[in-house]
């Protein structure tokens, strides 16, 4: 990947932060999908969670078929941080850059994989578990889902997650070849 020609396209984007990884520097830990399973009410209702998205192990292997890859990082303002509905809604313009960063990326990478945040919301009622995923090019499953500690690797970064007050950050990976 040219980094040069892909950072002049980041500029467009209103990015608080992004970095370029490699995959051997990802850690991956089955507390992160313990949390999904005892606390996350998106469990087992979608393909882009678990455990439709396969164990720890699989999706490690998925993601260490790459070598590479960018993390991108937005934050939104809020007027209260506690208002769950309020803090949600910041994810949908998350949600278009990271797809607009991953279509950049598949300019110059015959295969992408990007893991972004929370669960997918693309059907007004999910396929999971009757009928095949809708739009498997445009599901992105969760970060958290893989088993990846994005916080690790943000903090290995220098990119500072608790920004504090009413600001809400969100995180995606876009593997690349
Ligand atoms: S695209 Fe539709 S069917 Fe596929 S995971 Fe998302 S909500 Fe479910």
């Amino acid at each position: 990947m040219d980094r040069e020609w892909l950072e002049a396209r980041l500029a467009d984007f209103p990015l608080y932060a992004y970095a370029f990884i490699t995959t051997d520097e990802l850690r991956f830990a089955d507390r992160v999908r313990y949390i999904c399973a005892h606390e996350c009410p998106m469990y087992g209702t979608s393909w882009a969670c678990p455990p439709a998205v396969g164990t720890v192990e699989e999706c490690k292997a998925k993601v260490m078929a790459f070598r590479e890859g960018l993390m991108i990082a937005t934050i939104t303002e809020v007027s209260d941080i506690a208002n769950i509905e309020e803090t949600l809604a910041t994810r949908a313009d998350h949600e278009a850059i990271t797809r607009q960063v991953t279509a950049i990326v598949a300019e110059r990478s015959p295969r992408t994989l990007t893991l972004s945040t929370e669960s997918c919301a693309h059907c007004a009622r999910c396929t999971y578990p009757d009928a095949p995923c809708r739009h498997p090019e445009r599901m992105y499953p969760c970060v958290e889902s893989y088993g990846i500690l994005v916080t690790d690797l943000a903090e290995r970064h220098g990119i500072d997650f608790l920004a504090g007050g009413n600001l809400v950050t969100w995180f995606s990976l876009i593997l690349f070849e």
